[in-house]
This record gives structure tokens, C-alpha cells and sequence, in this order.
């Protein structure tokens, strides 16, 4: 059942915002979707979705056109939590989390269908909430309850728009486990992130896009390059591995200036005038 991307092409008016992006992932995938501001991150989760339409290119799973399918089949296949914004819609948490299985649901909603939902909300440490309005919920608790709405909706595929930008360090690694949990039960999940240290520690994916392009796709460890970071973020970055857990960090002015002749300079300048 692999989820296969390929030659996505995609304008808005007339500007071209993706360039023949291609990839594919296969169960058991937690790819870390990166790149700056405005590389088309989001853009590309979209048209995965059928939200954006795209000039040209093919979005498959396991063999099947996903672009071809009505809304609610697309939506039994793929679960999506998109990236914050204003929740829409004036429900309680357990309302907008059962709407998760309304691609499934007839005349009503069943047992399972509450049973899932409940599942997801426990999942999401959601359970204290479940009554509360989800507009009078914080950033980051909204966060959860779309993810929650995601998980409820009990697709094989994921894609998430940094779904832990909103949320406190605890729910950030929860989330990033929970998610590959469910890749390593055999789901797919394509996440969009700007934490390169989580992507580096939870995913064993990572694709990399830069003005619409796709720059580097591989294990975090081969993506994860120094030189190819620093040129897509335009800030100079270091990557080092220890114990088996890539870190990437921003140089600071100082740590280059420590070995440099601009500071060997400045000490001489202060003892002379000591
Ligand atoms: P990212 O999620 O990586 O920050 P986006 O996919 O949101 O980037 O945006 C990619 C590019 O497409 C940007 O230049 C953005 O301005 C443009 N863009 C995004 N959405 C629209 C839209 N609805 N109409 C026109 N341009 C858009
Ligand atoms: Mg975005």
C-alpha cells in the first residue's frame, strides 16, 4: 500500500508554486515534510488532499487514484490536520472529534463509531475537555483535538501540517509518538515540521523542498547534511551525531568568532589598553 507522489505540478493564477515534486512512501514511513516558509509545505499537503488543484501529476495509493475518488472515500483513506488556524466551527471537543467518522457514518453514529472517538480523545489527554467549546479551547488544545479528529477518522494514511507548532514540549513529543506509533503499526504519515531535532529523532524520513522543489529526500541521517540545511534555511547550521541522535543547531556569531583572528584581535586591542 505505498502512497505514491508524482511529477506534482501546481499553479496559483499563473505562478508556479510546485515543480514536478515526486516520492513515495510506504507502510511503516514517518517522513518529516521540511523546507522554509513559503516552499510549499503546505501547498503540496493540500494537493495530496485534492484541496489544491494541480496542473499536472498523479497522487496514488496502493495503485489507486486518490485525486479521482469523491471527498468521502478520499476521506476513509486519508486523515489531515491542517495547519492552525481558527478552528471553524462552535462544537465541543467530542462533537468535532466524532466528525472524524462521519466519512463513515449512514444515519447516525454507532458504538464504534464512539468508541473510536473516545479512543482519540484519550490518546490526545483530551478527556477533561471533552465538554468544553472548542473555540474557547487554547492554540494548542485545539491542535489536539484535530489531531484527535484525524486519529478518529482510523485512515492507514496521515498528513499532518506542523500539527506541534501551537503545542508545550510535552504534547510536542507525545505527538511525534503517537504519530510513529502509528506508522510503525503500519500507517503512513507525512508530517510538516520545523523542528529538524524531532524530525531527526522520531522520523525515519525526511524530504526536503525549497521554492517549490524537491531538494533531498532520504533517512533524516543522509538528509540531514550541513551544507544542504544551511543553504535551503539561508542561515548557517551545524549537524553532529551522537549516541545516534542527530542534532542540528544554528552557528552563533560567537562560536565562529572564538577561533577567529576578529577575536584574537579584540583581546589583544583589551589588553593593550588594560
Ligand atoms: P509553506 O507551507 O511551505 O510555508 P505554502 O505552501 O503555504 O508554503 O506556500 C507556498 C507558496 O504559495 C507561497 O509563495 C505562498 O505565498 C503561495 N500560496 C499559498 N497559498 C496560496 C493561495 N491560496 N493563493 C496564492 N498563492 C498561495
Ligand atoms: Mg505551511
Amino acid at each position: 500500500m505505498s502512497l505514491e507522489i508524482e511529477n506534482l505540478n501546481l499553479h496559483y493564477r499563473r505562478r508556479q508554486v510546485l515543480h514536478g515534486i515526486s516520492f513515495s512512501l510506504e507502510p511503516g514511513d514517518f517522513c518529516a515534510l521540511l523546507g522554509p516558509n513559503g516552499s510549499g509545505k503546505s501547498t503540496l499537503t493540500k494537493a495530496v488532499l485534492g484541496l489544491a488543484p494541480i496542473s499536472n501529476g498523479s497522487v496514488k495509493l496502493a495503485g489507486e487514484d486518490l485525486l479521482g475518488l469523491s471527498r468521502r472515500d478520499r476521506a476513509k483513506r486519508i486523515a489531515y490536520v491542517p495547519q492552525s488556524s481558527p478552528v471553524p466551527f462552535d462544537l465541543r471537543v467530542y462533537d468535532a472529534v466524532m466528525l472524524g467518522r462521519s466519512p463513515y457514518v449512514g444515519i447516525r453514529f454507532n458504538e464504534e463509531d464512539h468508541a473510536t472517538a473516545c479512543a482519540a480523545i484519550d490518546k490526545l489527554g483530551l478527556a477533561a475537555l471533552a465538554d468544553r467549546y472548542v473555540n474557547e479551547l487554547s492554540g494548542g488544545q485545539q491542535q489536539r483535538v484535530m489531531i484527535a479528529r484525524a486519529l478518529a477518522q482510523g485512515t492507514r494514511v496521515m498528513l499532518l501540517d506542523e500539527p506541534t507548532s501551537a503545542l508545550d514540549l510535552r504534547y510536542q513529543v507525545e505527538t511525534m509518538r503517537l504519530v510513529r506509533d502509528f506508522t510503525r503499526s503500519g500507517g503512513i504519515a507525512l508530517m510538516a515540521v520545523h523542528d529538524l531535532n524531532h524530525a531527526a529523532r522520531y522520523c525515519n524520513r525526511a524530504v526536503i523542498i525549497a521554492e517549490g522543489r524537491l531538494v533531498s529526500d532520504g533517512p533524516p541521517q543522509a538528509v540531514f547534511n550541513a551544507d544542504i540545511l544551511s543553504q535551503v534555511f539561508d542561515l548557517q547550521v551545524d549537524v553532529s551525531t551522537q549516541d545516534g541522535i542527530t542534532t542540528v543547531r544554528p552557528v552563533e556569531d560567537e562560536d565562529v568568532l572564538e577561533t577567529s583572528s576578529f577575536r584574537h584581535a579584540v583581546r589583544q586591542f583589551h589588553q593593550l589598553s588594560a
